[in-house]
C-alpha cells in the first residue's frame, strides 16, 4: 500500500497540486454549524480520507482597460480537475475512489492540520489562506499523515479592516456570495476582478506572498464575450457563463471610469438579459454623471 501511496504523492504533483494528506475515513466532518456528514454514508466501506491542495498567488493589478481574473479560480479548477483525475488513477489501480464534492472541504483540510482564520477561510501551515481543496474518499488502507502543525489566527483585525464591505464574521454581505448574479447596489462599486475577491486574505500577514502577474482580458472581449472561450479553459465552464462575466465586467468598467467601454454597455442594457443589463444601466449612470459637472 505504500508503493500506491508514493504513486498517488507523484501523480498529484505532476497534476500541479501543492499538498496531498492523507487522514482515516472516520468518523463525521461539520463546518461553521453545518449538518455532519458521516464518511460512511458517502462511501460505504472507505477508509482513506485523501485532502488535496491547489496554492495560489496574490495578483498585481490588472494593465488599464483590462479585468485581472481571480487568481483563486484557475487554482480551483486545476484542484477539481486534479480531483478527477486522481480517482481515476486510484480506479485504474483496482481500489475503490470517490471524488468527495459533498464534504465540507475545510472541516477536512482540518484534520491534516491548519487553522480556520477569523476572515472565515482554511489557512494551511504553508500557503496560507490561498489554497483551494479537494477531498477524496478511497478504501485503499492509506497510512495516515501527522497533522501539519501551523501559527494560529492571529485576531490582529487586518482582513476585518481590508474588507470593502464589512462582510469578515457577516457572510452575508461577502461580494463572494454575489458575484454569480445580481450584486447588491451597495457592494457593486467594490468589484475590482473578474469572479472573486482577496482582500480580506491578502491583507493577512500569513497570506505575505510575492504578487504574480495576473491573467487579465481586454474589458471589450468581457463585455461582447468573445473572451469566453479562453475563460472556460481557465476556469472551467461553470464559472465561466456568459452573462455573469459581461455583468461583472461591467460593473469593472464603471468602477475603473473606462469610457470606451460604453458603446458595448449600451447594448448590454438594451438586451434585456438580468443581470448584465442591470449592472450595465447601473455602470452607464456612473460613468455619464463623471460627465456632469
Ligand atoms: S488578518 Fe489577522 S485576524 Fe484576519 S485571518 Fe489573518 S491573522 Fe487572523
Ligand atoms: S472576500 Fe472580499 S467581500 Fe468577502 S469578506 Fe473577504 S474582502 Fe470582504
Amino acid at each position: 500500500m505504500e508503493e500506491l501511496k508514493q504513486q498517488v504523492i507523484r501523480k498529484a504533483q505532476m497534476l500541479g497540486l501543492s499538498d496531498i494528506r492523507f487522514t482515516v475515513a472516520e468518523g463525521t466532518l461539520s463546518h461553521a454549524g453545518g449538518k455532519p456528514v458521516a464518511l460512511q454514508d458517502v462511501m460505504p466501506g472507505a477508509r482513506s480520507l485523501i485532502v488535496l491542495f491547489a496554492a495560489y498567488r496574490p495578483v498585481k493589478p490588472a494593465p488599464p482597460g483590462h479585468m485581472a481574473v481571480s487568481p483563486y479560480y484557475p487554482a480551483s479548477h486545476r484542484a477539481y480537475t486534479a480531483a478527477r483525475a486522481l480517482t481515476g488513477f486510484l480506479r485504474s489501480r483496482s481500489v475503490q475512489a470517490l471524488h468527495a464534492t459533498s464534504l465540507p472541504a475545510k472541516a477536512a483540510a482540518l484534520r491534516t492540520g491548519g487553522v480556520i482564520g477569523d476572515n472565515g477561510f482554511f489557512f494551511h501551515p504553508r500557503f496560507g489562506s490561498l489554497v483551494c481543496i479537494q477531498t477524496l474518499l478511497t478504501d485503499a488502507p492509506f497510512s495516515p499523515d501527522e497533522p501539519e502543525r501551523g501559527c494560529g489566527c492571529l485576531h490582529c483585525g487586518r482582513c476585518a479592516k481590508a474588507c470593502p464591505s464589512g462582510a469578515v464574521g457577516k457572510i452575508d454581505r461577502c461580494l463572494r456570495r454575489h458575484l454569480s448574479g445580481l450584486v447588491p447596489e451597495p457592494l457593486r462599486g467594490d468589484v475590482y476582478q473578474l469572479l472573486g475577491c482577496e482582500k480580506c486574505q491578502t491583507a493577512c500577514p500569513y497570506n505575505r506572498f510575492e504578487p504574480e502577474e495576473p491573467v487579465s482580458f481586454p474589458l471589450e472581449a468581457l463585455l461582447s464575450g468573445s473572451a469566453l472561450p479562453q475563460l472556460k479553459q481557465l476556469v472551467g465552464p461553470n464559472m465561466a457563463r456568459l452573462m455573469r462575466v459581461k455583468a461583472q465586467a461591467a460593473l469593472y468598467a464603471a468602477n475603473t471610469g473606462y469610457k470606451e467601454s460604453l458603446p458595448e454597455l449600451s447594448k448590454l442594457m438594451s438586451s434585456g438579459a438580468d443581470p448584465a443589463a442591470a449592472h450595465a444601466a447601473w455602470a452607464l449612470s456612473r460613468l455619464k454623471s463623471e460627465d456632469t459637472p
